[in-house]
């Protein structure tokens, strides 16, 4: 059960990957919070859902369908943040795809596709996002990493890749945008029960990863979406650096 607040209130959170998993249960608790909502991902009927649900509940959504692979379509979402709602305080950039298999023999579409959403696609965003905030006074970037950003292996050095540099990226750029009242937060979970598994290409590696999950309690979504609505519901003067989380199962 999500408990409403206003601590959010008058705020515009941009979601990204808002269609399912972590972003769906991320962009439900920040509305709760009170947060206007943006939801961003390719699939329209399931943004449609989400957004009714958070309007049933006295909320304020608004949906844009984008592919954040595509840099102008990335920036759209939050000038259509603006343009919905007249600001963004908030950027959860949450979309992207684990796409685990052998670097040896590698389809190397694979890669591309990592790179050009879970870390392009956010830096896109980001760069589109910070003379808003700059304007505004301050904002808060949460960039969706992986324990796969602080470790790596067999099977994970195309993901990790990827989510090392959603680290390097948030890391540098947190040094940055500090003087403008700007917080950037980096969330790292471990083992989640989404939908991320289902796109893995590489069926051996697939099949290993899913029997892995079987083995223990994987977190919910809504863990993750807690963690988020923790960093940005701290007072201003604090900045939630890094958040690792595992299931107690996960070694
Ligand atoms: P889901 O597959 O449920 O969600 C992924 C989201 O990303 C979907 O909403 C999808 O929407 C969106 N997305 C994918 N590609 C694009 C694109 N090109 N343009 C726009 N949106 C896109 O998985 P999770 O909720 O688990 O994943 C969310 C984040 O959490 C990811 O960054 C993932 O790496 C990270 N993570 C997940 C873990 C887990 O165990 N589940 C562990 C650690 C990190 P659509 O297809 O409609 O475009």
């Amino acid at each position: 059960m999500t408990l409403r607040s206003d601590g959010l209130a008058g705020k515009v959170a941009v979601v990204t990957g808002a269609s399912s998993g972590i972003g769906a249960a991320t962009a439900l608790a920040l509305a709760a919070q009170g947060a206007s909502v943006v939801l961003v991902a390719r699939r329209e009927d399931r943004l449609q859902d989400l957004a009714r649900q958070v309007q049933s509940s006295g909320g304020h959504a608004e949906v844009v369908v984008a592919d954040l692979a595509d840099e102008a379509q990335a920036r759209l979402t939050v000038e259509r943040a603006v343009s919905a709602f007249g600001r963004v305080d908030i950027l959860v950039n949450n979309a992207g795809l684990m796409l685990l298999g052998p670097v040896t023999g590698a389809d190397t579409t694979d890669w591309r596709r990592m790179i050009d959403v879970n870390l392009l696609g956010l830096m896109y965003t980001t760069h589109a996002a910070l003379p808003h905030m700059r304007t505004q006074g301050g904002g808060h970037i949460v960039n969706i990493s992986s324990v796969s950003g602080r470790g790596a292996s067999p099977t994970s050095a195309g993901y990790s890749a990827s989510k090392w540099g959603v680290g390097g990226f948030s890391e540098g750029l947190r040094q940055e945008v500090r003087l403008d009242r700007i917080r950037v937060t980096v969330i790292e979970p471990g083992v989640v029960a989404t939908e991320l598994t289902d796109h893995i290409t590489h069926q051996d590696t697939k099949v290993a990863y899913e029997g892995r999950i079987q083995t223990m309690i994987p977190l919910e979504a809504e863990d993750i979406a807690a963690a988020v609505v923790y960093a940005v519901t701290q007072p201003e003067r604090v900045n939630v650096n890094e958040i690792l989380i595992r299931p107690l199962d996960q070694g």
